[in-house]
């Protein structure tokens, strides 16, 4: 996968700066770039939003690599080794059972 390429790419360039800042100060700036990204579905445009998704994977894979995280592997454990249903399942879990408890 291309991802594992870009995810050593960066652990080549940033590691040392990423280790520096540490992972609660990157996942400061990923919270921060998560309502960037929020703010530009908001509006509606998709050159920023692409932006701003380039901006949140890339402190994703930061944080991955303080960890030693293979992102490519977790990624297919997660999301491509399971079925569809499994998957929808999941996502529904949280937000479905707030949901019926509100009614
Ligand atoms: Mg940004």
């Amino acid at each position: 996968m291309e991802l594992e390429i870009f995810q050593k790419e960066m652990a080549e360039r940033f590691a040392a700066f990423d280790k520096k800042s540490g992972p609660f100060f990157l996942m400061t700036v990923l919270t921060a770039e998560m309502g960037e990204l929020a703010e530009t579905v908001k509006n509606d445009d998709p050159g920023r939003v692409s932006e701003e998704l380039a901006d949140l994977v890339f402190t994703a894979v930061s944080i991955a690599n303080i960890y030693g995280i293979n992102l490519s592997n977790a990624l297919k454990e997660k999301y491509l080794n399971r079925s569809t249903k499994e998957i929808s399942e999941k996502w529904k879990e949280p937000y479905l059972g707030k949901r019926v408890e509100r009614l």
